[in-house]
């Protein structure tokens, strides 16, 4: 059973009733997206940039940095791609942007916050990534890691307009931003939720540790009212921008059905998820989803949450 409902994978996500959820691929170089395209994705919700550049002592150069991006939206033409500036700092550590004697890597200068102690580096990543889409025919969008306030999303955006970029993002991955999300989405055109870095920052649990993994779940109530939170801002008066999930918790099936439930737009995981994602998604109805929603943000702790939810979903039996 579980080969054939995988086997249905169409490329979409899409419930029962037919609510699109598209199921996009995170991919941190030209091999990987080649590799996601085949097994289906719609395109990429999360290309982390740094991961092209982990071995790096010195910055790499415009060119080096576009042939590198232009790798990647070639694998997906005509398709969105949503590129993340670099992510250097705490578990993603780049020579040549971060300090690596910090006593709190994780609480430090670390995403968009290089640019404080860097900066040049992020404005040369924009003509890059401008340059190669010049070159290609992906939709790009272009977002930063590690946004707090509604003040870095608006220099932000007037950065990527200085370079030509046309859709410029954030990560909410902080949970001052979840809590600011309104104010935030004024000054840019979509969100995308990281929540690996929104769990730890919400639970105050580094992700890295295994003792603290209890605490480390983005089945945790409090991290799925972030994201409630964060959609709810995002269809605030005078504007109805995109919000989608990039963290680990998008692969998750039932998880997944939850985020749908939310009011999330897309979902974003490991290509090898997608065909999953998609079989229990169409098991539910978008009601169905929005009532599983509130069952697990009702929930008194992650391990409920995550019992009650699955309990109402019999096709993850199928799936093993
Ligand atoms: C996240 O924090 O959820 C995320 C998608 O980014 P990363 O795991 O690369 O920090
Ligand atoms: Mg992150």
């Amino acid at each position: 059973a579980t080969a054939s409902l995988l086997a249905e994978f169409n490329g979409t996500g899409t419930t029962a009733d037919g609510h699109e959820v598209p199921l996009l691929a995170n991919v941190g170089g030209g091999k990987d997206a080649e590799a996601a395209a085949k097994l289906g994705a719609q395109g990429v919700g999360l290309f982390r940039t740094e991961f092209c550049f982990l071995e790096r002592d010195t910055e790499p150069s415009v060119e080096e940095q576009a042939a590198a991006y232009k790798s990647v939206f070639d694998a997906f033409p005509g398709k969105k791609v949503v590129l993340r500036t670099l992510d250097a700092g705490a578990d993603k550590p780049l020579p040549f942007l971060t300090d690596s004697t910090e006593p709190n890597p994780a609480l430090g200068v670390r995403g968009y916050r290089t640019d404080f102690t860097t900066p040049g580096v992020l404005d040369r990543q924009l003509e890059a990534i401008a340059l190669a889409q010049q070159q290609s025919e992906a939709d790009v969008w272009v977002m930063a890691p590690m946004i707090s306030t509604a003040e870095e999303a608006a220099r932000f955006a007037s950065m990527c307009a200085d370079a030509g970029i046309k859709t410029p993002g954030v990560m909410v991955e902080v949970p001052s931003a979840a809590l600011t999300a309104e104010a935030i989405l004024r000054e840019v055109e979509f969100a995308s939720l990281g929540t690996n870095d929104l769990t730890q920052y919400a639970m105050a649990a580094d992700r890295q540790l295994g003792p603290l993994a209890n605490l480390n779940t983005p089945w945790q109530p409090a991290v799925l009212r972030l994201v409630g939170l964060t959609v709810e801002g995002s269809r605030a008066e005078g504007h109805n921008k995109p919000v989608g999930v990039c963290g680990e918790a998008a692969a998750d099936p039932a998880l997944a059905v939850v985020l749908t439930g939310l009011g999330v737009n897309t979902l974003s995981m490991t290509a090898r998820s997608l065909a999953a994602v998609a079989a229990v998604l169409k098991t539910v109805t978008l009601s169905e989803a929005q009532e599983l929603a509130k069952l697990a943000l009702s929930a008194p702790s992650a391990t409920e949450a995550r019992a009650w939810v699955r309990e109402k979903l019999p096709v993850l039996e199928e799936l093993g």
